[in-house]
């Protein structure tokens, strides 16, 4: 009986041992899966997911194409410096040009999660299907579908009652290393954070520009802008369409070049 005490409290011990190693890789995944909540201005990238493997391979041989396409996206920004406010999105993700990747044609998922909150009315839901339309209607390449899935959908739109500070609608995106954007959350209030129900134009103004940072767009020092952070209008200025029609014109990604040694 004795000597099978030994081997047996040696198993014993393996068995922990593991047990522990697989549930602290288990942890880790599950922390590294899971997307971080973000604010607006700061939507945090995603980077616990890699580049699809493919991509990676063609990338690597197209370095010099590449390298190439990041000298024209610095010209293209140059360029449309003045007339654009995308400087302020290559400031704040670190010169990555962001966005959702070209789909050839297939739409962007979008699930409109109705109701939930008092004070809701379906017209607010409607504020948002037009402000699809006005970002769709630029013509620059991006289509919506509403599914009513939202496990299927690529941006959330839901509401809640009032934010805790002065904000009216917040939009959480999620990219990966390449600037393509993975997934938005569009949250939108009913009231502002001293309780009074929001106006119809106000509700309008902040659907358009919350779906506009959805497509990744920055915000605008321009009060005329859409994008402007205290937003006050619904329509889409010059700025707005030029804006979102170069940045889908560029390709998503860095668009400065990587210098050996540096990071
Ligand atoms: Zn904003």
């Amino acid at each position: 009986m004795r000597r099978h005490l030994l081997p047996l409290i040696t198993l014993g011990l393996l068995v922990m041992v593991l047990a522990e190693r697989v549930l602290e890789a288990t942890r880790r995944y599950l922390v590294a899966a899971e997307p971080v909540a973000s604010e607006t201005r700061s939507a945090t990238p995603d980077l616990s997911r890699k580049a699809a493997a493919p991509v990676a391979v063609a990338t690597r041989s197209r370095a010099g194409d590449d390298r190439l396409a990041r000298l024209a996206a610095r010209e293209a920004l140059t360029r449309e410096a003045g007339s654009t406010y995308l400087d302020s999105l290559i400031l704040s993700t670190d010169s990555v040009v962001r966005r959702w990747p070209d789909r050839w044609g297939a739409p962007i998922k979008v699930a409109i999660v109705e109701g939930g909150v008092p004070g809701w009315s379906p017209k607010m839901a409607d504020y948002v299907r037009t402000s699809l339309d006005r970002w769709e209607s630029l013509g620059i390449g991006l289509h919506f579908s509403l599914v009513s899935d939202t496990s299927k959908a690529d941006i959330l739109i839901r509401w809640i009652d009032h934010f805790d500070f002065d904000r009216a609608g917040q939009t959480d995106l999620t990219w990966d290393q390449s600037g393509r954007v993975r997934r938005a959350l569009v949250s939108l209030a009913v009231r502002t954070n001293t309780g009074i129900l929001l106006p119809d134009d106000a509700m309008l103004s902040v659907a358009v520009h919350e779906t506009g940072h959805a497509i990744g767009l920055p915000h605008s020092a321009d009060s005329n802008d859409v994008m402007f952070p205290a937003t006050r209008t619904g329509v889409l200025s010059d700025r707005d369409r030029r804006t979102a029609a170069v940045l889908y014109r560029l390709p998503p990604g860095p668009v400065r070049d990587v210098i050996e040694g540096e990071r």
